[in-house]
């Protein structure tokens, strides 16, 4: 059985139950890592995914603007730096190995920064116009998957009911990446690489949905398929 990497969530009590579930019904093995809270944060984040077939980067709060060369707006929340290096370490190390990567929320801002790509760390404050995105509806917009990608090979359809429990949004790509959806006023809601190497990142929620709505699930299984074809 394949093993997938969930990263740290924030504090030990934050849920990452509907992570492992989607995963398992993937008919992989989650393995979540524990925050490390130590000087050697990345060669511990390099380690437990050298054990790992693939990663998913899960969901949690804003990572420091400082990142992506910004300064902190008061609209952007308190950064957890021990975190932010974790992510980025994975992420990178992810990269360098070709391990399939599935990056959620957070996790598509913290693929997105690790490739030199810049953040809006607020939309309502910087996207005059912009929708709600932070609803806690299951159904909170739908995304435009665009045809041609990694994405839409995956969840079959251009028009994607998605929840939207974010704030800040991936504002210009990183290096490689490509949009592969987006939300009716504008926002980036999915990025993946143009030659489709298996790295996909999401903005909304997939792992809340996947039990009902099998496109969501199909996100895990395709992780699943993908940890199994390894590099
Ligand atoms: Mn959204």
């Amino acid at each position: 059985m394949k093993t997938i990497l969930l990263s740290p969530p924030s504090t030990p009590g934050s849920s990452t139950a509907d992570y492992a579930a989607a995963v398992a019904r993937a008919g992989a093995r989650p393995v979540l890592m524990p925050l490390p809270g130590t000087p050697d944060c990345e060669a511990l984040a390099r380690e437990a995914l050298e054990g790992a077939d693939a990663l998913v980067l899960i969901g949690g709060g804003d990572l420091d603007p400082v990142l992506y060369g910004e300064r902190p707006l008061p609209e952007c929340g308190p950064a957890l730096p021990i975190r932010d290096r974790a992510d980025l370490a994975l992420a990178r190390a992810a990269l360098e190995t070709g391990k399939p990567v599935l990056a959620i929320c957070r996790g598509i801002q913290a693929l997105n920064v690790a490739l030199g790509g810049t953040l809006y760390q607020d939309i309502p404050a910087q996207v005059p116009g912009s929708a709600e995105h932070q609803t806690r509806q299951a159904e909170a917009h739908t995304v435009s998957v665009r045809t041609g990608t990694l994405l839409y090979e995956i969840v079959g359809t251009g028009r994607l009911p998605a929840t939207s429990r974010h704030h800040q949004a991936v504002k210009a790509p990183g290096k490689g990446l490509v949009v592969s959806a987006v939300s009716d006023d504008g926002i980036i809601e999915a990025v993946e690489f143009a030659d489709k190497r298996p790295v996909i990142g999401v903005q909304w929620h997939p792992e809340t949905l996947a039990a009902d709505y099998p496109a969501h699930q199909a996100l895990f299984d395709w992780l699943a398929r993908a940890a199994g074809a390894g590099a």
